[in-house]
């Protein structure tokens, strides 16, 4: 079997396609102009790009885009005032503050004093809690952008049974509570699981979040399943720089039905994801129905 590959690239066009289209229309009907505030504390050169390219998908959708570069010694002091400014201004809907923040500032103290309306990463210990409990929240880039693939493939999610390898607060918790939400049968797999091999291959779904490169092999994957590929690993191959995920991926398409590539998979749904966050958490702040689409 050669799987089929969900291109995410592709789907994210779509997805900022239509973030754009509802955004021309909140501009023209309403007078709105849905805004993100993009905060970055410091120099890592991985978190500029991040922040440069969330900078242009969102002028290119048509909001508007407020950065705030603080110097990396900035306090918590300064960094919270600047949080609770942005709380405050009407013109943000959403808040997003890069991480990993230097290490003499308490990023659970910043992300959980954004106002929880406004937390478009959805890191907030409110949102958390929402999701987890199947209310209406901000939803994790990430995880958000996997699920809407996968009810792209599928259709349906209801009665299939998910296999989510990590756990971690940003990827692997909250994509196991959207697939939940979807009525899978949800299994979370970590570095204590035995016999991870066997685990995986039990999924219909398996979604691989690690941070080991192309840890997941075919021989971890069902005949037939959709695999997402979370991981994002920097590895350098025949003396060439090179980007891989948590799967490998030419075994893991021999036995799949679908797969997502690295690059070009899940890594482009999660700005595009950032920015439908930013649409429904400026609807949502002014009391106009949900955009469609673009929501868990
Ligand atoms: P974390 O390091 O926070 O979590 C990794 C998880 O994988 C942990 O729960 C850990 O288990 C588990 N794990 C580690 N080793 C093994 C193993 N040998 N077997 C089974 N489980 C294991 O990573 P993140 O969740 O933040 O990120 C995961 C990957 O996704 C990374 O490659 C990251 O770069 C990528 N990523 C991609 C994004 C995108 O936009 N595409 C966004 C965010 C992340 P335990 O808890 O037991 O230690």
């Amino acid at each position: 079997m050669t799987a089929t590959v969900i291109d995410g690239k592709a789907f994210a066009a779509k997805v900022r396609g239509l973030v754009q289209a509802q955004v021309a229309s909140l501009i023209e009907v309403q007078g709105i102009t849905p805004g993100l505030a993009v905060v970055l504390v410091g120099e890592d050169p991985a978190s500029q790009v991040y922040v440069r390219n969330k900078h242009a998908s969102t002028i290119e959708v048509g909001m508007a885009s407020f950065e705030h570069r603080l110097a990396a010694d900035t306090s918590e002091a300064d960094l919270l005032a600047l949080i609770h400014r942005l709380n405050a201004d009407a013109k943000v809907h959403g808040i997003l503050v890069q991480l990993p923040l230097p290490g003499h500032l308490n990023s659970e103290l910043i992300i959980n004093t954004i106002d929880p309306a406004k937390d478009v990463d959805g890191f907030h210990i409110s949102n958390v809690g929402l999701l987890g409990t199947g209310q209406k929240s901000m939803v994790p880039c990430t995880p958000l952008g996997c699920l809407m693939m996968l009810r792209d493939h599928h259709g349906s999610l209801s009665g299939l049974s998910a296999v989510v390898v990590g756990r971690s607060n940003i990827v692997g918790k909250p994509m196991a509570q959207l697939l939940l939400g979807d009525s899978c049968t949800v299994t979370i797999a970590h570095s204590r699981t035995k016999d991870l091999a066997a685990v995986c291959r039990g999924a219909d779904i398996l979604v691989a979040a690690v941070g080991r490169p192309e840890m997941i092999t075919g021989d971890f994957v069902k005949p037939g399943a959709t695999v997402i590929d979370v991981g994002i690993n920097r590895i350098e191959r025949d003396g060439k720089a090179k980007l891989v995920g948590d799967v490998h991926y030419a075994s893991a398409a021999a036995v799949a039905g679908a797969i997502t590539p690295v690059p070009g998979g899940v890594g482009p749904m999660t700005i595009a994801c950032l920015l439908a966050n930013t649409l429904t958490a400026c609807c949502r702040a002014n009391g106009l129905p949900e955009p469609v689409g673009l929501t868990a």
